[in-house]
């Protein structure tokens, strides 16, 4: 086998899609001295704005893809949900990592769940369905509550439908009616904790301290690090994390969703090969961030560590807190444990991730006390 390129500081680093993701890559990669061009349908993106280099283009412009393909070294991703086409398009152009078929498996529910059973993964009991018979006969198999979720595009919760025992199945499924969609056991879950792991073109993986993730209305709204878990639940999801990569041969950042049992049990729940939200702690608290080790990891550097400086915890800002004008930003930057990111964002939308904070603390509970509070101040005037 051929040794693994290397690009090193000076090089050209493209990223396809243009939000925050790519925003704080960017930021990383352009502080070690590497180049950065993003690719996405937009103008003016939180990514573009850092980058050296802004294409708006579609994903299906085949001369556009392949000629900002040209430009760069090596192209990442800080959306998994490029068309195969378009990367297959890059790879004949540059080195591309993760590769297209790491997307491809991960950019959909159910592949990515044929992908964790053969890999000998614990994940939740599912079933395929393809019509409302299928619907009947698995809700039958899996019993209520349970989720259907559609197989493609589906995140924060979109395309999500809780079943009860009263829900009219024929009126959900006409819904769903020709997407193909996954039905899930409701898991009562004791947390929701999340690993991002990196894996480098040599086979090298580090993962991080285990992030303990709170929704609102599907959205993450608060990420605790350290999870407040017993030390070997925290040790088996960092491993379980470590073997999703390596099951992927993944060269890049992968964030492992997952739900712990009251009983400790672990059990995945999502994959993105991407940085993650619930990594966001990491700019701020880690020797390596997680948009750092993605750098690291696709230009065929050693990683960094992983290690947490402190405890920490981030709260995220979306669009609902300019719904009485632009948030008190002064108030929370009177909170001097707090670190404030916001993605350069022109329009604020209810449920627009437009920010985040982060907050230090003795411990994750003190941090997270602070890091709402913080938040609370920057509309408590309003
Ligand atoms: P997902 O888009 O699959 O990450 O789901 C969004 C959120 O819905 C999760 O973070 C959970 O809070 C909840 N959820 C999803 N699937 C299940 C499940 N099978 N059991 C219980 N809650 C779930």
């Amino acid at each position: 086998m051929s040794e693994p390129r290397v690009f090193l500081p000076g090089s050209t680093v493209g990223v396809m899609g243009g939000g925050q993701l790519g925003r704080m890559f960017a930021i990383a990669a352009r502080r070690m001295g590497y180049r950065v061009h993003t690719f996405s349908p937009d103008e003016d993106t939180p990514t573009g704005q850092l980058a050296d280099r802004e294409v708006a283009a579609a994903y299906d412009d085949e001369a556009a893809v392949r000629d900002f393909a040209r430009g760069i070294d090596v192209l990442t991703f800080e959306f998994e949900n490029i068309p195969s086409q378009t990367v297959a398009w890059a790879s004949e152009e540059c080195e591309v990592r993760p590769s297209g078929r790491v997307l491809h498996t991960c950019q959909h529910r159910l592949r990515e769940k044929l992908f964790l059973v053969g890999a000998g993964l614990p994940l939740p009991r599912f079933e395929q369905i393809e019509s409302e018979a299928d619907l009947t006969h698995a809700v039958a198999k899996l019993g209520t509550p349970c989720v259907l979720k559609t197989a493609a595009f589906g995140y924060d919760g979109k395309g999500q439908t809780k079943i009860d025992g009263d829900t009219d199945l024929a009126a959900t499924w006409a819904r769903y009616e020709g997407t193909p969609a996954v039905l899930e056991a409701w898991v009562p879950f004791a947390r929701e904790i999340s690993v991002i792991v990196a894996r480098s073109a040599a086979g090298q993986t580090v993962s991080y301290p285990v992030c303990e993730n709170q929704h609102a209305h599907h959205i993450l709204d608060l990420t605790l690090v350290p999870a407040r878990i017993a030390h070997d639940v925290a040790a088996r999801a960092r491993q379980l994390a470590g073997r999703v990569a390596e099951a992927l041969g993944l060269i890049g950042i992968l964030a492992v969703e997952m739900f712990e049992l009251p009983d400790g049990e672990i059990l995945i729940n999502e994959l993105a090969p991407r940085p993650h939200n619930s990594g966001h702690f990491s700019f701020d608290a880690s020797i390596t961030s997680q948009f750092e080790q993605q750098l690291r990891a696709v230009c065929g550097l050693p990683l960094g560590s992983g290690e947490l400086l402190r405890p920490c915890a981030m709260a995220n800002l979306l669009g609902d807190l300019w719904a009485n004008g632009e948030p008190d930003w002064a108030a929370a930057a009177a909170f001097p444990e707090v670190k404030i990111h916001l993605y350069g964002k022109a329009g604020a939308r209810p449920g627009r991730k437009m920010g985040h904070l982060v907050a230090f603390g003795a411990d994750p509970a003190e941090a997270a006390s602070r890091v709402v509070a913080a938040r609370h101040a920057l509309v408590a005037g309003r």
